[in-house]
């Protein structure tokens, strides 16, 4: 699986940032409510959180794959990743308007 990103892997897997096991198809739901959806599997090379193209590349494949993207503090969602990002950094967890 050298350039073919999964989002639900078969079987349990470890995080590579908290290092907790999650079932496959709980791992989606697992980087988003636990990392923002910025971590990858154990095995694969962590996110360079301060690459911004690269925090952009991933959140695209999440969002080609979710659909919308989740904020974990409200659960309110954004189908575009700028602003998600956005979102996110300003988000206070309750947050009514957009
Ligand atoms: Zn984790
Ligand atoms: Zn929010």
């Amino acid at each position: 699986m050298e350039n073919e990103v999964t989002f639900a892997p078969s079987g349990r897997v470890r995080c590579g940032v908290c290092k907790q096991e999650v079932e496959g198809e709980e791992w989606i739901n697992h980087i988003q409510k636990e990392h923002d959806y910025m971590a990858t599997i154990e095995g694969i090379p962590p996110l360079i959180l301060d690459d911004e193209q690269e925090i952009q590349t991933h959140l695209n494949n999440i969002r080609r794959y979710v659909r919308e993207l989740v904020c974990n503090k409200c659960g309110e969602t954004r189908k575009g990743v700028k602003s998600y990002l956005k979102h996110i950094k300003n988000c206070d967890g309750n947050e009514v308007s957009s």
